[in-house]
């Protein structure tokens, strides 16, 4: 199958984060099957989403990880101008729900799958195919230690998000929380008699006005990180129920954004250290409450290597392009922590990704596969034409 029916069958899958990704796993295991490759699928607690990893060639050190996510975001709401689970072609661009972001990457991958299946390859080619991406990389984080035990390292693991086919090498992570104040109810004349979740949640909202402006003292050296500091804000804030009572209950979501180096889970102490200071001195009083946090998810930046994935993609794309930074996180940061060397390379444009009318412009695929074809020659393959006999699996 070429890559544009390939992308056709994943985009008619409406695999929007908060349902399921079986479908169209259970469809890709069956196509991979059908060619001899067998995967292995890592579900979920609930068994309602799966990531889905295969091994093509011999089992050994120096492979290649091509990663994409399955799931896309909604289109509730957005102005399309064609069924967005249905592939359209206008202008050279394939239009629909992923083909940015990033099933396009995951297509070209798959068109693959018989040639490399077909070489004798002398290193893998491994696929991982992730769930739940697009609300806090929680596939990859299921996914990425069972890798790390079986999978000898790997050379290169290299992320599709769309870039345009640059190469990226640095974002930022990404740590979100909700924090939920509970006070006491109390007629608001009374204030000794209750306390103010919307109090305390604004006591913390400063607190975390006040980190923000501390870490933006603190900026990176990273060409294309925008700003170049770590980022704290507060955005979602739901309580009380009177402007007269004392409000029992308020909820607060909040995100971290860390530069390379910086970690999100300083910040959350900071912020559990001031809510256990605000509590106690409420219980000094006699008044009753408590504040909990709960990190939702918490994904590494991706930080600036000059390791075997930088050195391997810029060979295959013949390119001396300085490399850039993208300004959404990825899974990039994730394998990096795990100890692979790691690029972001994928086609389309971020600016397309999560609106209306998303496409991909069929350049950018066509890019992608030579640029994997040409990946995978030179690392992958055996030197036939030199005569040294491929190493046998093991
Ligand atoms: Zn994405």
């Amino acid at each position: 199958m070429r890559t544009r029916e390939l992308l056709e069958r994943l985009v008619g899958f409406p695999t929007v984060s908060r349902d399921s990704n079986l479908p169209l796993i259970d469809w890709v295991r069956d196509y991979l099957d059908d060619r001899g490759v067998h995967s292995q699928l890592v579900t979920n607690a609930e068994g309602t989403k799966a990531n889905l990893f295969a091994c093509i060639g011999p089992e050994r050190e120096g492979g290649i990880v091509l990663s994409g996510h399955t799931d896309v975001v909604p289109v509730d709401g957005q102005p399309w101008s064609s069924d967005p689970f249905r592939l359209s072609e206008r202008d050279g661009r394939l239009y629909g729900r992923g083909t940015s972001d990033m099933k396009g990457f995951i297509a070209v991958t798959l068109a693959l799958v018989p040639e490399l299946v077909a070489r004798r390859l002398e290193r893998p080619v491994y696929l991982a195919f992730t769930y739940d991406e697009e609300v806090g990389c929680h596939g990859a984080a299921a996914l990425i230690p069972q890798l790390r035990r079986v999978v000898p390292t790997p050379a290169a693991v290299i992320v599709g998000e769309p870039t345009n086919m640059r190469i990226a090498t640095a974002h930022k992570g990404i740590c979100f929380c909700r924090t939920v104040a509970t006070g006491t109810e109390a007629h608001s004349s009374l204030v000794h008699r209750g306390v103010s979740a919307v109090m305390l949640a604004g006591e913390l909202i400063a607190h975390i006005g006040e980190l923000a402006r501390r870490a933006a003292q603190h900026p990176v050296t990273i060409a294309g990180l925008e700003p170049p500091f770590t980022t704290l804000t507060a955005n979602v804030i739901h309580g009380g129920t009177a402007f007269n009572i004392l409000a029992g209950r308020c909820e607060l979501e909040w995100e971290v954004r860390t530069v390379p180096g910086d970690h999100a889970v300083r910040y959350v102490e900071e912020i559990e250290r001031r809510a256990a200071a605000l509590v106690s001195e409420a219980q000094r009083t006699g008044r009753r409450c408590g504040i909990e946090t709960t990190v939702i998810a918490d994904v590494p930046a991706l930080a600036p290597e000059e390791g075997s994935a930088l050195a391997l993609v810029r060979d295959a794309l013949s390119t001396e392009e300085p490399q850039i930074a993208i300004p959404f996180a990825t899974e990039a940061g994730q394998y990096q922590q795990a100890g692979w060397s790691t690029v972001v390379c994928g086609p389309g444009d971020i600016d397309q990704a999560h609106r209306a009318d998303e496409y991909v412009p069929i350049a950018q695929l066509e890019q992608c596969e030579r640029f994997l074809r040409k990946l995978i020659a030179s690392h992958c393959s055996a030197r036939e034409e030199a005569g040294s006999p491929a190493r046998p699996a093991h």
